[in-house]
């Protein structure tokens, strides 16, 4: 059938409930499965009155986590703890990582042929969790594991449409490495359509690309992190890996998955989709000096992601 079932893990959340409004108005999809440990309910019953065609269901509660995915084509994960007062850095990590493992194992029990997408914050060391505990369940397949990173690319676009005055919805700014800081490596010498920036261009679309959250945490002062961008970027990636599931070719987005492309276990490139998730990564290109250095400066924070995430899949699995 061409209508895919889609579940959102974190639905009433600050990302999830635009996210799944978002899903909701697509005719790609059939069947929408709202989870989260709260609020589901009211989420759903919102949503279902919208006449579209996908059929909304809610869950709450960890004892209705395993109805929730099962005959899912798609898990999309934006689910999490924002950062409160008198939590560090590790606290958000070990909270967030711990919700991730605990949603991917249930996801390997229920629905081990679905795509996973992963919003879930660190991303870096997020997606590595998730395929470790795939692959302790027997069930890991890297075409299917994909943490989103769209956001870079819509960012990118944008900020490059309004340097450039061109119109953002035909701008691509393919963005490569991890999705945090300094790890986030726009690649300005390969936009589409062609544009050329001098030297002061590049050095400051690149800081603004690699500190965009960071703008909307300051703007948005106390109330949160992005969330409606991230919410469409969500979706947009979510209609791709669903068009291509259903057959349609060469759909490309971005996207962080187990590579062996670089030195890096884990990489973003520009990705292929096809009818069983990830067919190909699309590489790198040819980098200019300027990206090589980006590269350069990333390799230890994305490469400490990495360890941090495998780490601490190891522990989770010993338990
Ligand atoms: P964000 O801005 O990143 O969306 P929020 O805190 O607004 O952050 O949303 C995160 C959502 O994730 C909340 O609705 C929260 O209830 C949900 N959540 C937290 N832990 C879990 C979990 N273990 N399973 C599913 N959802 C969870």
């Amino acid at each position: 059938a061409h209508t895919k079932r889609v579940a959102v893990l974190g639905a009433s959340g600050g990302i999830g409930q635009p996210l799944s409004l978002l899903l909701k108005l697509s005719p790609l999809i059939s069947d929408l499965s709202l989870y989260d440990i709260q609020h589901t309910k009211g989420v759903g019953a919102d949503l279902s009155h919208i006449e579209t065609r996908a059929k909304v269901k809610a869950y709450v509660g960890k004892d209705e986590l395993a109805d929730a995915l099962k005959g899912m084509d798609l898990v999309v994960i934006p689910a999490g703890v924002p950062r409160k007062p008198g939590m560090t850095r590790d606290d958000l990590f070990n909270t967030n990582a711990t919700i991730v493992a605990d949603l991917v194992t249930a996801c390997a029990k229920n629905c081990p042929r679905a795509v996973i997408a992963i919003i879930a914050n660190p991303v870096n060391s997020t997606v590595p969790i998730a395929a470790e505990v795939m692959k302790a369940h027997n069930v890991y397949d890297e075409k299917k594991i994909v943490g989103v990173t769209t956001l870079d690319v819509v960012r990118a676009s944008t900020f490059v449409a309004e340097a450039k005055g061109l119109d953002p919805t035909r701008v691509f700014v393919p963005v490569i490495g991890g999705h945090s800081g300094n790890t986030i490596i726009p690649l300005l010498s390969q936009v589409s359509p062609p544009v050329s920036f001098s030297q002061q261009e590049l050095t400051t679309l690149t800081n603004r690309i690699q500190n965009a959250g960071t703008e909307v945490v300051e703007a948005k002062a106390g109330a949160g992190s992005a969330t409606l961008s991230m919410a469409h970027a969500g979706a947009r990636f979510s209609f791709s890996v669903l068009e291509a599931l259903n057959g349609k070719e060469g759909v490309v987005e971005c996207g962080y998955i187990s590579s062996q492309e670089t030195e890096f276990k884990y990489f973003a490139t520009p990705l292929l989709f096809g009818r069983n998730g990830v067919e190909k990564s699309m590489g790198v290109g040819k980098l200019s000096e300027f990206e090589t250095k980006l590269i350069e400066k990333a390799k230890k924070e994305l490469n400490g992601n990495i360890q941090n995430g495998v780490e601490f899949a190891k522990q989770y699995l010993a338990k």
